[in-house]
């Protein structure tokens, strides 16, 4: 899909609303707290009330996107550069959205988390030391990674924050398992960025996204 594509698709926050329903909700919306499927709709505040248990939910609540201010076109899009295999760093998102550079940090933050989460069962983690009883044949192949992993972290990005160093392996993780399909990666990484997260202290999400 190219970037006019992308416009055309969703020209307005309700189309992004929309779409995130659907990749959230496939089968039609559940409360996460309760599991009940009978809701009704709070038009003004966007928001889904359960009609067993009153929990109101939006379509970004308990996901990678909880508690959002940003527009969700702009998520949208941050999935689709990421996905679509363009270098996507935080000062091209804060550039090209206007957006605090902090902020533009924090939401890739948050996508790779989503990555990390994601393709948790696929793929093993490279960047995690070896136990005494890893076979050679895998030492070698996280090796190989790793060392790929650090020269694409050199290519793409001038700084970056040891702290965080972790999640940039993530990015690298998705983009190599994905880079033949850039469609299908827009659409996994979107699913990843749009699931139920139950537990979001096991995502350390501590501050939202102003
Ligand atoms: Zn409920």
């Amino acid at each position: 899909m190219s970037i006019r594509k992308f416009m055309e698709r969703f020209p307005d926050e309700q189309a992004c609303r929309d779409y995130l329903f659907q990749v959230r909700w496939p089968r039609g919306f559940i409360c996460t707290k309760c599991g009940e499927s009978k809701y009704s709709y709070i038009k003004t505040r966007n928001l889904f009330e359960c009609s067993y248990c009153k929990t109101q939910t939006s379509t970004t609540s308990n996901t990678i996107m909880h508690r959002t201010k940003l527009p969700l076109r702009y998520w949208l899009l941050t999935f689709y550069w990421v996905a679509s295999g363009e270098r996507c760093s935080a000062r091209k998102i804060s550039k090209t959205l206007k957006l605090n550079y902090r902020t533009a940090l924090l939401l890739l933050y948050n996508v790779r988390l989503a990555m990390y989460k994601g393709e948790y069962d696929a793929y093993f983690a490279f960047w995690i030391p070896n136990e005494p009883q890893t076979p050679h044949i895998v030492k070698k192949a996280k090796l190989r990674l790793l060392k790929k992993a650090e020269r694409f972290i050199r290519k793409h990005y001038r700084h970056i924050s040891e702290r965080r160093r972790e999640s940039y392996f993530y990015e690298f993780r998705f983009r190599n398992n994905n880079q033949h399909d850039p469609s299908t990666a827009i659409d996994k990484l979107t699913m990843y960025c749009s699931t139920t997260i139950y537990s979001l202290n096991e995502y350390r999400i501590k501050r939202t996204i102003a």
